[in-house]
C-alpha cells in the first residue's frame, strides 16, 4: 500500500489547488479524480473577474475569452453596462483543472485519474482509503496522514451517509457550448449577458458567456424545490437554454459542441463540517460557492489555500489547530454569504418581473460598470450604501419640509 502525507479526493479547482499548494510545500501528495481526463465533466461556465488570475497565478492558455461589458436582460427591457477596459475572463474549466493537476506533478506530487473514492478507514495515525477503477471491479488502497474531501457538492469523503449532512438548498444548471456565425459572435464576444425574470429564466438566472472565436456558452440555472426535482429542473433549464439560442440569439444553425451541467448543494449559514477525524473538506464541499450568483471557482481555491495553512502546520510541527480553518473561513465569509442568501431568495423566488425590472432600472440609472461588478462579484457595496443613504436623507428632509408648511 502506497503511503502519502495527504490524499486529495476530487480534481476540481478546490482539490487541484490544494494538491498544487501542498506539493509545492514539499509534502507527499496524491490527487485522485474519478473521471479519466480533466477535460471530461467540463461543467462550469467559469466566468470571473480578473483578480483570481493574479491571486492564483493562473496562465493565459486556460482563458477562453475576456469580457468588458455586462448586459442584464429582464423580461421586458435590456440594461447594458459598458466597460472601459477588460474586466474579467471566461476560463476553459477543463484546462483549469488540467493546469492545477500538471502543477501538482511538476511540484513532485502524483495524480491518479479514472479512480473513484469508495470508503475510508480511520486509524490512530492514518486513514486508509479504498479507491475503485472506472468501469472495473479493480480496487486500490492508499494510506494518508490526512485526507482532503474536494468532491464538490457530493461531499463523498466527509460524510459516510447522506443523513449525516446538514440540510441543503439545491440547484442545478445546464449549459450548451455552441459554435455560432461570426456575425452573432461579434455581438457577444466581449460581454456577459445575464437573464432575470420569468421570460428567460425560472427560479434562477440564465446566461450567455463568450469563449474562443465563434464559440458561446449558453445556459440556465434553477433552484430545486425538492431533492427529487432535479430531473424536472434539468428539463426546464434545457428548454430555457434552447429558447435563448433560438429566440434571443436568433440562431437556428448553430453547431452543438457540448452539453454539460452540474448541481449545487449549499448549506445555508455554512453549517458544513470543515474538519473531522483526519478529513478536511474544501470548495463546494463546505458551501464555498457564492449562493447568489453561483460563482464558486475563486472561493473553492481560496478555501483550499486556507485549509492548506492548517494542514501544512500539522505536517511540519504536529500542531492540530484544525478548527482554525472553519473559524477563519466563517469569520471572513459568513456575513457576506448570509447577505447573498437573502438576496438570491428574493430575486429568484419572491420578486415579480416588475419588481426585478424596477430594481435593475434603478441600478442602471445610478451606478456604473465598476459598481455593478463590485456588487456582483466582490461583495463591495460601499457606493450603493452611500447612495441609498443620501436618498434616504433627501426623503427625510423633504418630509420635514412638507410638515412645516
Ligand atoms: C452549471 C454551472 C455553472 C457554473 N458557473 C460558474 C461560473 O461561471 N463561475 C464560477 O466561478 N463558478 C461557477 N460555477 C460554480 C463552480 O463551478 C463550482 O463552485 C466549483 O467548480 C467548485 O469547485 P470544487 O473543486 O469544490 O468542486 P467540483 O468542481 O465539483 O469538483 C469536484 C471534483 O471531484 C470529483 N469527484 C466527485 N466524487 C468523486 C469520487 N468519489 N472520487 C473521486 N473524485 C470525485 C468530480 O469528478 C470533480 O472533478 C458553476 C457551477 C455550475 C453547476
Amino acid at each position: 500500500m502506497k503511503k502519502y502525507d495527504v490524499v486529495v479526493i476530487g480534481g476540481g479547482p478546490a482539490g487541484g489547488q490544494a494538491a498544487r499548494n501542498l506539493s509545492k510545500k514539499g509534502h507527499k501528495v496524491l490527487l485522485v479524480e474519478r473521471f479519466d481526463s480533466f477535460m471530461d465533466n467540463n461543467f462550469s461556465s467559469a466566468g470571473m473577474t480578473l483578480e483570481p488570475l493574479k491571486e492564483f497565478n493562473l496562465p493565459d492558455h486556460i482563458i477562453g475569452a475576456y469580457w468588458s461589458d455586462i448586459t442584464l436582460q429582464c423580461t421586458k427591457k435590456s440594461y447594458h453596462w459598458k466597460g472601459d477596459s477588460q474586466k474579467g475572463v471566461v476560463l476553459d474549466y477543463g484546462k483549469l483543472k488540467l493546469f492545477l493537476a500538471d502543477e501538482t506533478i511538476k511540484n513532485g506530487g502524483e495524480v491518479l485519474t479514472g479512480y473513484k473514492y469508495i470508503s475510508k478507514q480511520v486509524n490512530d495515525n492514518s486513514v486508509v482509503l479504498t479507491l475503485q477503477k472506472n468501469k472495473a471491479n479493480q480496487t486500490l488502497q492508499v494510506e494518508a496522514k490526512l485526507v482532503v474531501d474536494a468532491t464538490g457538492p457530493l461531499r463523498k469523503v466527509m460524510y459516510d451517509t447522506k443523513e449525516a449532512q446538514p440540510k441543503m438548498d439545491l440547484g442545478s444548471g445546464t449549459e450548451y457550448q455552441i459554435e455560432v456565425s461570426p456575425e452573432i459572435y461579434e455581438q457577444y464576444k466581449d460581454r456577459l449577458v445575464f437573464f432575470l425574470g420569468h421570460k428567460w429564466a425560472i427560479k434562477g438566472y440564465s446566461w450567455i458567456f463568450p469563449m474562443e472565436q465563434n464559440i458561446l456558452k449558453v445556459g440556465a440555472g434553477k433552484v430545486h424545490l425538492k431533492s427529487k426535482d432535479q430531473e424536472n429542473t434539468d428539463k426546464t433549464t434545457k428548454k430555457i437554454t434552447e429558447q435563448i439560442i433560438t429566440e434571443y440569439l436568433k440562431c437556428d444553425d448553430y453547431k452543438l459542441l457540448d452539453i454539460h451541467g452540474g448541481i449545487i448543494r449549499y448549506s445555508n449559514g455554512l453549517k458544513d463540517t470543515f474538519y473531522n477525524n483526519k478529513v478536511f473538506a474544501v470548495g463546494d464541499a463546505v458551501s464555498a460557492i457564492n449562493p447568489r450568483g453561483g460563482e464558486g471557482i475563486r472561493y473553492a481555491m481560496q478555501s483550499a489555500d486556507l485549509a492548506c495553512v492548517s494542514i501544512d502546520e500539522f505536517l511540519k510541527t504536529g500542531t492540530t489547530n484544525f478548527d482554525n480553518f472553519r473559524k477563519k473561513w466563517r469569520r471572513k465569509k459568513l456575513f457576506k454569504w448570509r447577505l447573498s442568501e437573502m438576496s438570491s431568495q428574493r430575486m429568484y423566488s419572491k420578486y415579480s418581473d416588475a419588481q426585478i425590472e424596477n430594481r435593475i432600472q434603478f441600478f442602471h440609472d445610478n451606478f456604473g460598470t465598476d459598481v455593478l461588478i463590485d456588487s456582483l462579484f466582490n461583495f463591495k457595496y460601499n457606493q450603493i450604501l452611500s447612495r441609498v443613504f443620501q436618498f434616504l436623507v433627501l426623503k427625510i428632509k423633504y418630509f420635514f419640509k412638507k410638515e412645516r408648511f
